[in-house]
């Protein structure tokens, strides 16, 4: 490309050079700058609606049989074609209009606590036994703090039962399947020990089933395959808010092709 742009070759005289590429603040501004524009332009509204979502272990099942859709259909997609995972974090996708890197735990929390909120206001959070109950042994007073609230872990479909000195877990929501249920349980009491004694959990909803979702999620530093990669970008195409993690967070950046494109000076 022709270097036509004097302020361009102020910033790196000699192209090949890695200093010159990494000192120039237009690479180094981009980030913040994308962010910012990615949510409107993806999220038309016609998208939004509530995903009927399988559990997050079979997130690869949930869609996107192998196969049936072109590589370059689902380029056509909001989110494009999932192409690479890197540091084992992030999903790299691409769509006809540019780049998308997604954050898998952030993006994957994300429909969890959509999905988890959605059926516990439908009072039907749907729950499964574990092969083997989990025994806590924990002090009398965080026993008697969780064992209070049976009933109402019961409808966001954990099982707590009291056992000896400390509780017994039979049962979780389906949608946490595979996480670590001291962990949750753990954090769920630390939840509770900041609430109010009168106030419910269905009070503390965002906060209890945020804490929920972030167990059930798609831990960073695992290591996804395509298909479960395509199948997080559709089921976050389908889920209202999806853009944003629990935490306010962009759950993914998009870089359309024109702002690469002035990124290397092609524009
Ligand atoms: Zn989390």
């Amino acid at each position: 490309m022709p270097q036509g742009n004097p302020q361009e070759q102020n910033i790196s005289p000699n192209v090949s050079s890695p200093q010159g590429t990494f000192s120039s603040p237009r690479v180094t501004s981009m980030p913040v700058r994308q962010a910012s524009f990615s949510k409107s332009f993806f999220y038309p509204k016609e998208t939004q609606a509530q995903p009927d979502m399988a559990t997050s272990e079979h997130l690869a099942l949930a869609s996107t049989p192998e196969g049936v859709q072109e590589e370059q259909d689902l380029r056509d997609l909001p989110l494009g074609s999932a192409c690479a995972q890197v540091h084992e974090t992030y999903i790299v996708a691409q769509s006809s209009e540019g780049i998308i890197l997604v954050d898998q735990h952030a993006a994957h929390e994300r429909l969890v606590y959509e999905q988890l909120k959605k059926s516990f206001f439908e009072k039907d959070v749907p729950s499964q036994a574990l092969l083997i109950p989990e025994i806590m042994n924990m002090n009398q007073e965080d026993r008697d703090l969780l064992l209070k609230r049976e009933g109402e872990f019961k409808a966001l479909g954990l099982g707590i039962e009291s056992f000896g000195e400390g509780i017994l877990v039979r049962s979780i929501p389906i949608l946490l399947g595979g996480s670590n249920v001291k962990e949750l349980v753990d954090d769920l009491l630390d939840e509770i020990k900041e609430m109010d004694v009168h106030s419910s959990l269905k009070d503390k909803q965002d906060e209890i089933c945020s804490t929920m979702a972030c167990h059930g999620s798609i831990r960073a530093g695992k290591k996804m395959s395509l298909r479960e990669m395509n199948a997080l970008l559709r089921q976050m195409e389908e889920t209202a808010f999806s853009g944003q993690c629990n935490h306010g967070r962009p759950t993914y950046i998009a870089l359309k092709k024109t702002d690469i494109e002035k990124l290397f000076g092609r524009r």
